[in-house]
């Protein structure tokens, strides 16, 4: 067996991505999270260069001059524009290890995931400088890495509530069971909000706003602790004039109404579609939910009511997955493999 620093690790790093929709984290063996940024490139259309990556781009949303573009390389979980998506992962790759590593990198996909999205997600990390790429499922290093041995012969069922997509697994002996997905995430939150503000007070605010109110007051059950109203900046539909208006909990509430029924739906289907055996060991060890939604407060209990099992959020639902992808490296790979599949 391979002892510390025996391995190709002396010659190359070994790492983990969690290439999301919204946020890009990368797990450096030996250094933990190295990389927590949102997945954004703000390209400068006459240069035809990148202007800024990750957070920095992300303060720029709604605030650029016209000549600057926001892309999320990332839509739905998947890989939308391989140039751009090159680009912001050689980014954070070199921010990480520093110009020379060609690492080994660990990065999770969807189970629903086709060989040529698998194919275009190699591609474009061998061309941001990786040496060798490992695909894992998604659903497996989340419940590593919220820390369920799903090895056993019993039914666990994680609930990921992503930016892009919701995704809900029953996992048992190491392998997916069942599988559901919906292209409702916390960016259709977003939108639902900009919607309804729009509509309500004629007001239009930007994306970024949209998500402080979602953090801020979103509430699924209106019986949460956050603060019941808050200020909002936007401008006047009628004017153009910025105009500042407040919002309640209640009409957030209700402008997510739809789409949260949406996700409670996706998770009854993926729960109706196993065997009595595992449902019944669902029953007792329940639901645990990763991913940033699963922040919204309320959405556990609704979770529960509607399916009838307990609902736990994992630890640390936004980094879980990036963390599940870091415990594969703190092992060899194939003694790790070995206890997850
Ligand atoms: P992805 O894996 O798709 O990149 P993440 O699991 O990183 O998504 O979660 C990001 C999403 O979670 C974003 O839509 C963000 O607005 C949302 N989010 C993050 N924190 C919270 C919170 N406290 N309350 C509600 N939503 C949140
Ligand atoms: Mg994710």
């Amino acid at each position: 067996m391979l002892g510390e620093g025996d391995s190709v690790t002396m010659f190359s790093k070994e790492i983990g991505i969690d290439l999301g929709t919204a946020n890009v984290l990368i797990y450096m063996k030996d250094k933990g999270l190295v990389i927590n940024e949102p997945a954004m490139i703000a390209m400068d259309a006459r240069t035809g260069e990148p202007a800024a990556f990750g957070e920095e781009a992300y303060q720029m949303i709604g605030r650029a001059p016209e000549n600057i573009e926001m892309i999320r390389p990332m839509r739905h979980g998947n890989i939308a524009d391989f140039g751009k998506a090159q680009m912001l992962l050689s980014h954070f790759l070199q921010q990480a290890l520093g110009k020379l590593a060609r690492p080994r990198v660990t990065v999770c996909c969807k189970a629903d995931t086709t060989r040529v999205e698998q194919s275009v997600i190699r591609q474009v990390l061998t061309q941001a400088g990786v040496r060798q790429v490992i695909i894992e499922n998604e659903s497996k290093v989340s419940a590593l890495g919220a820390g369920i041995d799903i090895s056993k012969p019993a039914g666990n069922m994680i609930v990921d509530l992503g930016a892009g997509t919701t995704d809900a697994s029953v996992l048992s002996m190491g392998d997916i069971v069942s599988f559901e997905t919906t292209d409702i995430g916390g960016l259709h939150f977003d939108q639902c909000i900009i919607l309804h503000i729009r509509k309500k007070h004629n007001v239009y605010i930007g994306e970024r706003t949209a998500e402080q109110v979602k953090k801020e007051i979103g509430l699924v059950q209106m019986n949460g602790e956050k603060p019941s109203a808050m200020n909002v900046h936007g401008s006047d539909l009628a004017t153009g004039l910025p105009k500042t208006i407040e919002v309640t909990a209640e009409e957030i509430h209700r402008a997510l109404r739809v789409p949260i029924s949406k996700i409670v739906e996706t998770a009854k289907d993926a729960l109706e579609q196993i065997p009595p055996e595992l449902a019944a060991d669902i029953t007792q060890r329940g639901i645990i939910l990763t991913g940033g939604g699963a922040l919204l407060p309320g959405m556990d209990n609704l979770l529960s009511e509607h399916l009838n099992v307990p609902v736990f959020i994992a630890e640390n639902p936004l980094t879980c997955i990036a963390e599940g992808t870091g415990l594969l490296l703190l092992d060899t790979m194939s003694k790790t493999m070995s206890r997850i599949n």
